[in-house]
């Protein structure tokens, strides 16, 4: 699951780390309201930004045509036209895709003077099985960039997860970014914060981009962090009730909902070969072996090691609404699970939906060869594959035969 700026930035705010004071706003008035009480406060400039599960906000465009999700703003009615541009509108970064995303809130926030950037960064290193802390003077612009040309730019500091992140190593942080003087100790504290956001929070990424030095009105320095992107880990989820509650629907994929309803493990792909597995392993097998002889798969789907009949019908009505699927291939190890209740629930779930398109089925394990019967004596043009790499190949040559069909 990830969170949005705003939401990320009050978790951070929890543990310490310093963020701009600011207000999440849904309509253009109370856009306007948020910045008129900012600009009482003292702050001299107000940014407007676009809430969306991706970065590269500041440098997108609107599907109207105005450019820019983050926009620094001198008035309140200045700030309220700013909202006004951006709510209710599509924007389109570098990581939302063409499709891009709407806009349903803005974060108003006291916009600082801002003298440096920098970057850094909580994850997982998964070839160390440890967490790292990254960090760069190069805050603001795309990582994977940086790490591609100037991967020197990069520091990286390895934690044990026994011992936690140890101030020691905030401060070696803050002296490779070139901080001198108080902010060694300022830098190590909002590492040491975030590290413990990270940890407390059973993230998988939590990443400030940019950390600003920023220059008060007496041009006394200090560092802020101007935006945040946080994912969570969620297995760990249920650990987490306030978290959980920040879920974003509008921001995941509506199948996927649908998915998570029937406790399916959906993930929606981009090619014609549906799949409906049992066991996640399997499911990528399944994968790996259609594209092994030449398919695509449409999604990754785990309907679980004891699937119901609803399960199955529900799987199948989820598949079949991506109209990219040209075929079905049904993949079930029936370990747990009886192969004849599998096939009962295929063949009612294929009644039901009126399936039209080619279902290729591997049934294999316990009571396999009575599954096979009833789905031979369904009466419906279902094809068996005998084994995992025929299934996939028969799958393969059924859609590449729909597809001849259609050009036709
Ligand atoms: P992103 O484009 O989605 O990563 O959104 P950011 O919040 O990182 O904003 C992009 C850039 O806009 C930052 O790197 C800053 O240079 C600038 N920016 C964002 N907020 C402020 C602010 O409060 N003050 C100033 N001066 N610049 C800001
Ligand atoms: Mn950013």
């Amino acid at each position: 699951m990830n969170l949005q700026e705003y939401q990320a930035k009050q978790l951070l705010a929890q543990y310490g780390v310093p963020v701009p004071a600011g207000e999440v706003c849904a309509t253009p008035a109370a856009a306007k309201d948020a910045a008129g009480k900012l600009f009482s406060g003292g702050h001299a400039r107000v940014v407007i930004k676009a809430q969306i599960h991706a970065g590269g906000r500041g440098k997108g465009t609107f599907k109207s045509g105005f450019q820019g999700g983050v926009k620094i703003c001198r008035t309140a009615d200045e700030a309220m036209k700013m909202a006004a541009a951006m709510l209710g509108q599509v924007l389109v970064t570098k990581q939302t895709g063409p499709e891009g995303r709407l806009v349903g809130k803005v974060l108003v926030a006291g916009a600082p003077n801002i003298k440096k950037e920098f970057y850094c960064a909580v994850l997982l290193d998964r070839a160390l099985s440890r967490p790292v802390f990254m960090a760069s003077t190069e805050g603001g612009m795309d990582i994977e960039q940086v790490a591609c040309d100037q991967p020197e730019k990069i520091v990286k500091e390895s934690i044990n997860p026994a011992a936690g992140f140890l101030p020691f190593q905030g401060r070696k942080l803050a002296v490779a970014l070139g901080l001198k003087g108080d902010l060694i100790a300022s830098a190590a504290r909002i590492f040491g914060g975030l590290y413990k956001t990270w940890w407390e929070c059973d993230a998988s990424l939590v990443e400030i981009n940019p950390l600003c030095l920023i220059a008060g009105p007496e041009g006394q320095e200090s560092l802020l962090a101007i935006d945040a992107k946080m994912s969570l880990d969620d297995n760990a989820l249920y650990r987490h009730p306030n978290i959980l509650a920040m879920r974003d629907l509008a921001e995941e994929a509506p199948l996927e909902i649908e998915a998570g309803k029937f406790n399916l493990n959906y993930i929606k792909l981009d090619g014609s070969i549906a799949c409906l597995v049992n066991g996640a392993g399997l499911a990528m097998a399944t994968m790996d072996i259609i594209q092994h002889f030449g398919g695509k798969p449409a999604n990754f789907l785990d309907v679980g090691g004891g699937a119901s009949q609803e399960q199955v019908t529900a799987a199948f009505r989820i598949i079949l609404s991506d109209p990219n699927v040209k075929g079905i291939l049904v993949n079930i190890f029936g370990g747990i699970m009886q192969c004849d209740i599998i096939a009962a629930g295929i063949v009612a779930a294929a009644k039901e939906s009126r399936l039209g398109l080619p279902l290729i089925v591997r049934l294999e394990g316990n009571n396999a060869p009575l599954g096979r019967e009833i789905l031979r004596g369904s009466g419906l043009a279902i094809i068996s594959g005998d084994s995992m790499a025929d299934a996939a190949q028969k799958a393969v040559r059924a859609v590449e035969c729909a597809g001849a069909e259609e050009r036709v």
